[in-house]
């Protein structure tokens, strides 16, 4: 199962990281089992320490959508390196990128970089709060916006319940600025705002969600998301960290033709290493430090480096016609691959896909909510995880995650995949 180069360097880890890790969910506590240490990744690939090769639908959790190493990047950052790491001072190239994520993304006429999509989501609701006067933030259960205090709540019962901390040390205080809402669930936004329309400062949605699994959005949803927060004065945030410049060049707003007020971009804006963005209608950026009264600050905010690494990956994904077209062809071969092989399991399978997200859940019927999700078989994925692990796939280590497909992967990807998944159903 596990090698024994990354068994030893696990060992040593968790010696050091609680978990043996620097973020939770890859220690494999999914799915059982020693996680694979990275020794390096090319285009479609990941080379574990002991030198096997993977097939990798994780890409750094959605930023790798070009592939890794892909040449510009890497030059891109050589050549920033050269001329110095960070200055904490401002430099054009921030306005290179900004231009560009405006042109991609065009309800974003103002922004701020941070550092990673958490930092980009509390700003953006901070900036919503200042703006509106208001405290409430609305999410959805299952969807994840990082790791601000009053984010990490799940639902109570019943509408309008306060939410309670979904990890200690979130003073319950804190928790009850934020309610949880079902995912899909238009009865209950309608109920909502009807009983408090006017203390909701933001709705905050993954517009599809990834963070427990590929969930779409209702039509009627993201309609009915609109027009409350338009009728009731607040403001709709899309968090596209995940989504953005990967379910189309303007992201899930543009693929649904919906214009939120205010956007939080990640992960791929950042070709790999750390940025976060958010933005949208100038009138709400213009709230913010220093020209406004709404704090918000980065000793490493719009670092050369990843200003560099960003650019290169948006000006590859901007400047080449077809890349969305066949990042959905290749996309929908792997789905097809999924539905052929997992027929073979003995569990139910159904697999969920939009656009380069997608999900093998281990159920029956649609999901649609974090309901259906939870629904799963879980022990059964990490038989499946494992075994296409043993084949040289890696897949998100939770069944709770979005496989990304890349525009690294190509029909010998799908082929090696194909091949893997039909032992590993027959595994499950
Ligand atoms: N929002 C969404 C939708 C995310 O998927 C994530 C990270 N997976 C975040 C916010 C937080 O981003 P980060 O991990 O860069 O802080």
């Amino acid at each position: 199962m596990s090698d024994p180069v990354s068994a030893e360097h696990f060992r040593r880890a968790q010696e050091r990281f609680p978990g043996g890790v620097n973020s939770p969910v890859r220690a494999f506590r999914a799915v059982g089992g020693t996680p694979v240490f990275v020794d390096r990744a090319e285009g479609a690939y990941l080379w574990g320490a002991d030198g096997k090769k993977y097939v990798d639908y994780v890409g750094s959790w959605g930023p790798m959508i070009v592939g890794h190493a892909h040449p510009d990047v890497v030059s891109a950052v050589q050549h920033a390196m050269t001329r110095g790491a960070s200055y904490g001072a401002p430099t054009a190239q921030e306005t290179d990128l900004a231009d560009l994520i405006a042109k991609m993304v065009p309800s974003i006429s103002m922004m701020r970089f941070t550092s990673s999509g958490t930092e980009a989501v509390m700003g953006a609701l901070r900036v919503a709060r200042g703006f509106t006067g208001r405290d409430l933030v609305v999410k959805f259960e299952g969807c994840y916006h990082g790791g601000a205090d009053y984010l990490l709540v799940k639902a109570g019962s019943g509408l309008a319940t306060f939410g309670v901390p979904t990890s200690a040390g979130v003073p319950a205080a804190i928790a009850s600025t934020c309610t949880v809402l079902p995912y899909n669930d238009v009865t209950a936004l309608h109920e909502l705002f009807a009983a408090r329309g006017s203390e909701i400062a933001a709705v905050i949605l993954e517009p599809v969600v990834g963070n427990m699994g590929t969930v779409p959005p209702d039509r009627a949803f993201l309609d009915a998301l609109r027009a409350l927060t338009t009728k009731h004065g607040a403001l709709l945030v899309f968090d596209e960290v995940m989504t953005g410049f990967r379910l189309a060049k303007g992201g899930a707003q543009e693929r649904f033709g919906i214009t939120p007020d205010l956007t939080t971009l990640g992960k791929i804006v950042g070709g790999g290493l750390p940025v976060g963005v958010y933005g949208g209608r100038r009138e709400i950026m213009e709230k913010v430090s220093p020209i406004g009264p709404v704090y918000q600050a980065g000793t490493l905010s719009g670092n050369p480096l990843a200003v560099a690494a960003g650019l290169a990956t948006l000006r590859i994904l901007d400047g080449d016609a077809g890349f969305y077209d066949r990042l959905e062809a290749a996309s929908a071969e792997l789905e097809a691959v999924l539905v052929e092989a997992s027929k073979a399991s003995k569990v139910p399978v159904r697999v969920q896909r939009t656009g380069s997200m997608i999900t093998p859940f281990f159920c029956e019927g649609e999901v649609r909510s974090w309901e259906d999700a939870a629904r799963c078989d879980t022990a059964a994925f990490g038989r499946w995880h494992h075994a296409m692990l043993d084949a040289g796939v890696m897949w998100p280590p939770a069944q709770y995650e979005a496989g990304f497909v890349s525009s690294a992967h190509d029909q010998a990807t799908l082929r090696h995949t194909a091949a893997a998944a039909r032992a590993a159903f027959a595994a499950v």
